[in-house]
């Protein structure tokens, strides 16, 4: 009865993508949208990359202090990667206790390095305790920075997430709250910052990423998560890219070329073209996680993580922490599901560092369900049931089997 429900879904129509191909003809879409961002977000100074990482790259190069970096072991690895091609030092801080956030603890435990930086992180778009950790920052006179990628629209004690650091980074990856094939967005609204990052990109005369490629990459992206074809193209992605659930991945050290990059004209119109819709893909996301918040708190075998008193998510995904990941995860493609597993490394093991034993379990344990704006009332209630029935004993039994 039901096609497999895919992992993501790009926030863009087949007709977004026609209409941004239009708007790159008639005139200056990056302009546009950074115009339209300074409004929505009200701030003084917004710059336009390939992606986050790239904003974060170029952020750092502008603070000009050299020196550590904190950011989650529980992360993608992109972010202490970026950390390092700008010259820093990254200095991991696990997360909380069942949570996929930083906490105030787990900062003050790595706070004793004298870090240069704090970049302040929203994993999934939940909001972590940025009062707590701002006022760390404070103390130990570090520049804090946050990192939004996945937060656009979160809010945390009634302020938008991204909104308390000296300057954030956005994301408008395809995985993202908005999908524009690519995308990552800087702000500031610190003007000698906003003159620094002005004279970097002078100076590194940085080129814009190539349309047709993120036409192309935009194109596929829609076809292969909305048709039949889901399965096979999934199915032959994972055989091709031969990733282990959970393993360690070495870093990238050095920069790799075509790396920074602002953000095509392509990218920027469909961003733009979506922006009026960025309201109702919020309250679409928001209700698929108070339905998955209502239908799952207290199954037997899964722990829904913290989340602190006040933040209201942008919910890119939905975590769940289940002991055994593989096997939910075999379970839910029995039921035609395809459930993302998040982070499938702790970076701090991909940098050869022990004792962050939180962000290992959490890669362990942690896979994400779908709420991407297009997932129907009918299907979430679907991965619901399908979660329901999960029973690990009766699992093996399935194994046997089969
Ligand atoms: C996606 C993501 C990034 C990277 O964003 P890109 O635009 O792909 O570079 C960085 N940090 C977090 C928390 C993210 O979710």
């Amino acid at each position: 009865m039901y096609r497999t429900i895919p992992r993501y879904d790009p926030t863009y129509r087949l007709a977004d993508i026609f209409a941004a191909l239009h708007l790159c003809l008639t005139g200056n879409p990056a302009g546009r949208l950074a115009e339209c961002l300074r409004r929505l977000l009200v701030t003084k100074h917004v710059f336009l990359f390939s992606g986050a990482r790239v904003a974060l790259y170029v952020l750092l190069r502008a603070c000009r202090r050299p020196g550590r970096v904190l950011v989650p072991a529980f992360n993608c690895l992109a972010v202490p990667e970026a950390v390092r091609y700008a010259g820093y030092t990254p200095v991991f801080v696990d997360v909380g206790h069942l949570s996929v956030n930083m906490t105030a603890e787990t900062v003050r435990k790595a706070i004793s390095s004298h870090p240069a930086v704090i970049v302040i992180t929203h994993q999934f778009g939940i909001p972590c305790e940025v009062v707590n950790i701002l006022d760390l920052g404070r103390q130990h006179q570090a520049l804090v920075v946050e990192d939004a990628a996945a937060a656009l629209g979160a809010r945390f004690q009634g302020r938008p997430a991204g909104s308390f650091g000296e300057a954030t980074i956005i994301s408008f990856h395809v995985t993202k709250v908005i999908a524009g094939g690519r995308g990552g967005a800087l702000l500031t609204n610190n003007d000698e910052l906003a003159h620094n990052i002005d004279s970097f990109l002078e100076k590194a005369a940085v080129p814009s990423e190539r349309c047709w490629g993120s036409v192309l990459r935009a194109a596929a992206w829609r076809i292969a998560t909305n048709s039949r074809l889901y399965p096979a193209i999934q199915f032959g992605y994972s055989t091709l890219r031969g990733e282990q659930m959970f393993e360690v991945v070495p870093p990238r050290l050095e920069m790799p070329p075509g790396f920074l990059a602002t953000c095509s004209d392509f990218s920027a119109a469909l961003i733009l073209r979506q922006l009026d819709r960025l309201p109702g893909n919020l309250a679409r996301r928001r209700r698929l996680g108070q339905l998955y918040t209502e239908r799952l708190t207290g199954h037997p075998c899964l722990t829904l993580p913290a989340i602190p008193e006040g933040c209201v998510p942008s919910w890119i995904q939905f975590p769940i922490i289940v002991a055994d990941k593989q096997g939910l995860y075999k379970h839910m493609q029995r039921h035609r599901v395809d459930l993302s597993w998040t982070f499938r490394y702790s970076c701090a093991d991909s940098f050869g560092l022990n004792g962050f034993p939180n962000a290992r379990r959490a890669a362990e344990t942690v896979l994400g369900l779908p709420t991407y704006p297009s997932l129907s009332d009918e299907q979430a209630e679907h991965i619901c049931c399908a979660i329901g029935s999960y029973r690990p004993d009766l699992n093996v039994q399935d194994g046997e089997n089969g």
